[in-house]
């Protein structure tokens, strides 16, 4: 107990934040820091920018064993910690749920890591932005190079199409699976009704992706409604936008994950 009181102390004297991963998992002790650190920064993050608020959620494949993959437990995003991580099957079932409340919608991430052998992260969030774009036949197209993945499409997944009336949440592997083939090859779907699932590489991928939907449907919104003709990037302008991007986003990640000290720090 000493020690960790004096380790809080020093960061505070030495005007460091709170290191996230301080609160070593003791549950996951076999999994790099780094990368419960980034799942706790996106979802820190995220609900900071509004992209998240209550709900929502950002996960991980496993980095050892692909078949499966890390979230929180059921939790607001902005309270998550390295210490809510969990580790979940193929069919997101809990390896070791110890009694821990998990998300409803964990079949969004089990299906799209099946269907996606190329997807090391998952985010899925209620973007206020997003919405209206995921009931509208307006498609959603990058304004600008951020958003640039939004260049290769963004589908929109309508729940009735398969399962008719339900509460419109992916509550099960079967709406999972439709929900991941409307996806396809793509780094963005939309859930009409809903909210919007991104993609990546990475975990910074995802959630770079999921913050920049949700700019590019404001500003497209706006854009729309200054009433004349729009221009949005070609497919050809994204694809060369998009590789710029992913070569330059540990700027913004480093960041973000300094932004993220500084709210724990508070
Ligand atoms: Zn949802």
């Amino acid at each position: 107990m000493f020690h960790r009181i004096a380790a809080v102390l020093v960061s505070l004297c030495l005007g460091l934040a709170f290191p996230l991963h301080a609160q070593a998992p003791a549950a996951l002790p076999d999994l790099p820091p780094a990368l419960l650190e980034d799942i706790v920064t996106g979802s820190r993050v995220l609900a900071d920018f509004g992209v998240l608020d209550g709900f929502g959620h950002v996960s991980a494949r496993h980095p050892t064993n692909p078949k499966h993959f890390l979230m929180s437990r059921s939790l607001a995003p902005a309270l998550v910690s390295a210490e809510d991580i969990m580790e979940f099957d193929e069919d997101g079932n809990p390896v070791d749920a110890r009694g821990r409340n998990v998300f409803l919608e964990r079949f969004i991430h089990a299906e799209i890591y099946k269907a996606r052998p190329d997807v090391m992260a998952v985010v899925h969030t209620h973007s206020p932005g997003v919405i209206p774009f995921t009931v509208s036949k307006t498609p959603l197209r990058p304004l600008y190079h951020n958003p640039s993945f939004l260049a290769a499409g963004a589908p929109i997944w309508d729940i009735a199409g398969e399962f008719g009336a339900t509460d419109m949440l992916v509550r099960n592997n079967a709406i999972g699976h439709s929900l991941a083939q409307a996806l396809g090859d793509k780094s963005v779907v939309l859930m009409r009704g809903h909210g919007d699932v991104t993609v990546g590489g990475a975990v910074k991928i995802a959630v770079f992706r999921a913050y920049y939907t949700d700019v590019n449907a404001r500003l497209q919104a706006q854009a729309i409604g200054l009433g004349s003709e729009v221009t949005y990037l070609s497919a050809e302008e994204g694809a060369k936008a998009d590789a710029t991007n992913l070569a330059v986003i540990d700027r913004i990640w480093d960041l973000w994950k300094r932004r993220v000290q500084a709210l724990s720090a508070k």
